[in-house]
């Protein structure tokens, strides 16, 4: 397992003072976006995004994962949040190359991490782990404690896009496990589109309902994620995480009693 820190860079940024008097639109020091693509991989890309956007939308995840082993120039990150396995699986069989990323907010369910770790044992894929820059004691030191209550666009920002977005500089393009199933925010995603920085943005089980997705898992034997069983559908950090009722949205649990209905990863 690769660990990413950067808590010993030292740059202009967030630094400790008075508890919780650094404004939280500053992030803490050290780098917070991904290098700039490789312009010719950049051109390949978009010219990919063009030809097959529109002819992956609706394609099934093996289909979709054997078509970026074949076209996309470079390496891929498959970015896992250990609410279910399925896309470490997917890939180990149809992506073997991929490297699987895993965002470790500080804030995670002790499950979580345990998924985590059983991942890492269970696929012979380098796992990466992307860490904040602040550890979270820090984070309270610097910006007032639980930033996740007072500002948690900022708080997702820090420890989700930014660790994100650094760790994605090494690749061409990366998968995600986004379902248009999962709520109406993601109804119309593609299966296939640009990131901000000209990155792929594979999305192979785009069209899985939630119970086709629970029948993979049974039929492959998959690890199971045991708040899955208890009310989780849609499982992010423990402090902003909810169960839910049977019936209601799958992600009303995510940062319920507030607005934010996404981290920002995929907006
Ligand atoms: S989900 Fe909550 S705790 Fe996790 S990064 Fe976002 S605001 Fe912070």
């Amino acid at each position: 397992m690769t660990f990413t820190q950067f808590n010993a860079l030292k740059s202009p940024g967030a630094q400790p003072g008075a508890a919780g008097t650094t404004d939280p639109e500053i992030s803490p020091a050290g780098p917070s976006s991904t290098t700039p693509l490789d312009p010719d991989v950049a051109t390949r890309n978009a010219e990919l995004v063009a030809e097959w956007a529109d002819k992956l939308y609706d394609a099934d995840a093996a289909t979709i994962l054997a078509w970026a082993a074949e076209h996309v120039p470079g390496k891929v990150a498959v970015t896992l949040s250990m609410e279910n396995t399925v896309l470490a699986e997917l890939a180990a069989a149809h992506l073997p190359q991929a490297d699987f990323l895993f965002l470790d907010t500080g804030y995670h369910f002790a499950e979580t991490l345990e998924v985590a770790q059983q991942v890492d044992k269970r696929y012979p894929q380098e796992l990466v782990t992307a860490l904040p820059i602040l550890p979270r004691r820090e984070q309270d030191s610097i910006y007032g404690l639980n930033l996740y209550r007072s500002n948690p666009t900022a708080c997702c920002r820090m420890r989700k896009m930014e660790p994100l977005a650094v760790n994605l500089s090494p690749y061409a393009g990366w998968v995600t496990g986004l379902r248009r199933a999962d709520g109406p925010t993601r109804a119309q995603a593609p299966a296939l589109s640009l990131d901000a920085t000209g990155r792929l943005k594979i999305s192979p089980i785009i069209t899985w309902s939630l119970a086709e997705t629970e029948e993979y898992i049974e039929k492959e034997e998959l690890i199971i994620h045991p708040l899955t069983k208890q009310g989780y559908p849609s499982i992010g950090c423990e402090t902003c995480t909810l169960p839910v009722a049977e019936g209601e949205d799958p992600r009303a649990g995510r940062w319920a009693g507030s607005t934010k209905t996404e981290c920002g990863l995929h907006s």
